[in-house]
Parts: structure tokens; C-alpha cells; sequence
């Protein structure tokens, strides 16, 4: 067999990642021959770990915490519209002797959540969060042709100056994206996102009662085995029948990385059910 492709996700922790598992699904796939490693980066060593691993004929890289913000600043000559709206990068690669950054988070869960059949176009969009995560989803959502986009957050302050930033670069959506706190939100959305750290820690959001109509999605960007979390418990509760968690975001966000490398499409619903089954199976 030829030598294989050399990728890697670094962070630090990193015991936790799957990315080794679906891109070992997606190379299968695709029929390529790929060996894909977990890095554990020392806290003060990530420019020397990205460095060495691409003089040693490295061809990928995905970036993960507490990583992105770095990434960004060493790929900042070559970045792509996507990483530098969302101000930091998760896949690096080498161009013409360049390191170049995207960031596919965005982009992933918004295919995900249009592979579950529904369309962005011309609706109304909740984003609850201005940390990171909800940072990197702005332009795909904005690009979906949403009518309204609307990101609180605690602090409210922190989502008033995300969305003049993003204005300053994007000021043809300002009549669609806006920001506020959790007491600004009134009426009904069609999707609910949960971009907030909430259900790490158990908690519920202060959330108005009658956000939902029968067709919207609660989306929570954190993932469990059983596709459930305490903002998709609390969205049920308050008549959502659409739910879904942040499984999916990781594969198409995966995917999205893959086809920058390797240039090739991947179906990554199989891989997200294989995924599934493998979290529920411990
Ligand atoms: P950050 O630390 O950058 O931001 C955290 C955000 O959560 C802030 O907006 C913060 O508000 C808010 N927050 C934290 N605790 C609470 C609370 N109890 N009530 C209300 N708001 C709260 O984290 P990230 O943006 O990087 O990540 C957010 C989540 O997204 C994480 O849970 C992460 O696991 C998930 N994620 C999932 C991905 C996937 O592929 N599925 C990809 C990336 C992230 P404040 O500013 O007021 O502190």
C-alpha cells in the first residue's frame, strides 16, 4: 500500500477527541490510505508542534481548544473568509510553502442541520452565546439567507461589541443581525441555537416561555450519547419537537476539513450514525 497521509488534531486536553475515529470513517470512505494522531501540545509549545509537524511532511492539522486563537494569528496571511470573521481557525494546511486556516465549524453545523431537511432561508434565527462557538457560526448562518438574526448572551455586552465587529465587516446584514440580553428575547423563532457552555455545566437558560412554533429546532451545540441535553430538555418542555445535539456539528465540521485536504466529498451522514451508535455503546 502507498504511504500514508499524515493529519492530526492538537490540544490540549485531548484524550477526549474523536477526530481520529471519523477521519479514519471518512478515509475509509473516500478509499485513501490516511494515519490521523492525537497531539497533546504543551501550553507554551503550539507554534513549535505546528511547525515540526509540518517539516515532517504533515498535511493537516485540525486545532482545538485552547488552540484556535493561535492558529489564527500564525495562518493570518492566508486565511479564509470564514476563519477570519469567526477570528480563530480549526484545520490548518500548506499551500506553496504557506500555512494557510479555515475555520469549518460554521459551516458544519449549518450542514447538519440542513441535511435534517430544513431550510435557513428567510427565517428567523436565535444564537444564546457570544463566546468562541457562536463566533464561528455568524457568517455561515448570515450566508443561509436567514431574515433575522438575533445573538444574547449574559453579558450582553460581549454579543453588542460581536455584532458591531462583524457589521464593520459585513454591513449589508445590518438589518439582520442584531444583539441583546436574555431579557430582550420576545416571540417565536424558527431555530434555537445553544451556543452557550450552559449544558456543560447542567444549567438551565433564562429563557421566556412560547419561543417555539411546531416546525422549529432547538439546536444545542454540546453533545451526549443519547442526543439530549438540558437546553434540549427545557426547549421540549416549552413545545419544540425538533431537537438536536452537536453530534453532527462535529462530523460535517470534520468533513468540511477533510475536503479542504484530501479534495474529496464524503457522505458523512453514515459516519455521524456510526458514531452515534458507538457513544451509546460506551
Ligand atoms: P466560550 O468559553 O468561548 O464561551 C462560553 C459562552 O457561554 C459565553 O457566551 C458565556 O457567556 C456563555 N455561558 C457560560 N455559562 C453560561 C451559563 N450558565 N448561562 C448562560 N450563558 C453561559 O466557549 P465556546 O464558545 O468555545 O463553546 C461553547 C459551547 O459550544 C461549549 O459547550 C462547546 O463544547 C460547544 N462547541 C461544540 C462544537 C461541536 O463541534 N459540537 C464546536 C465548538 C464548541 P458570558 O460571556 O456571559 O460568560
Amino acid at each position: 500500500m502507498n504511504t500514508p497521509l499524515n493529519f492530526a488534531v492538537m490540544g490540549n486536553p485531548i484524550k477526549h477527541s474523536y477526530s481520529p475515529r471519523l477521519h479514519a470513517l471518512f478515509a475509509k470512505q473516500a478509499g485513501l490510505n490516511i494515519h490521523y494522531e492525537k497531539i497533546l501540545v504543551p501550553l507554551d509549545g503550539f507554534e513549535i508542534a505546528v511547525k515540526t509537524f509540518f517539516e515532517q511532511g504533515g498535511k493537516g492539522l485540525n486545532i482545538t481548544v485552547p488552540f484556535k486563537l493561535q492558529a489564527y494569528e500564525l495562518a493570518k496571511a492566508n486565511l479564509s473568509p470564514r476563519a477570519r470573521l469567526a477570528g480563530s481557525v480549526n484545520t490548518l494546511w500548506m499551500k506553496s510553502g504557506h500555512l494557510h486556516g479555515c475555520n469549518t465549524d460554521g459551516i458544519g453545523m449549518v450542514n447538519d442541520i440542513q441535511r435534517q431537511g430544513i431550510s435557513l432561508e428567510n427565517k428567523k434565527i436565535l444564537l444564546l452565546g457570544a463566546g468562541g462557538a457562536a463566533r464561528g457560526v455568524i457568517l455561515p448562518l448570515l450566508e443561509t439567507g436567514c431574515r433575522q438574526l438575533l445573538i444574547v448572551n449574559r453579558t450582553a455586552t460581549k454579543a453588542s461589541e460581536l455584532v458591531q465587529q462583524c457589521l464593520t465587516d459585513l454591513p449589508q446584514y445590518a438589518g439582520v443581525l442584531s444583539a441583546g440580553g436574555f431579557e430582550q428575547i420576545q416571540g417565536q423563532w424558527d431555530l434555537v441555537i445553544n451556543a452557550t457552555s450552559s449544558s456543560l455545566q447542567q444549567n438551565a437558560l433564562p429563557l421566556p416561555t412560547g419561543l417555539f412554533t411546531n416546525n422549529s429546532l432547538a439546536y444545542d451545540m454540546v453533545y451526549t450519547p443519547e442526543n439530549d441535553t438540558p437546553f434540549l430538555q427545557q426547549a421540549r418542555q416549552d413545545g419544540a419537537t425538533l431537537t438536536s445535539d452537536g453530534l453532527g456539528m462535529l462530523v460535517y465540521q470534520g468533513a468540511e476539513s477533510f475536503f479542504i485536504w484530501n479534495q474529496v466529498r464524503i457522505n458523512p451522514a453514515p459516519v455521524l450514525e456510526a458514531l452515534r451508535q458507538e457513544l451509546l455503546a460506551g
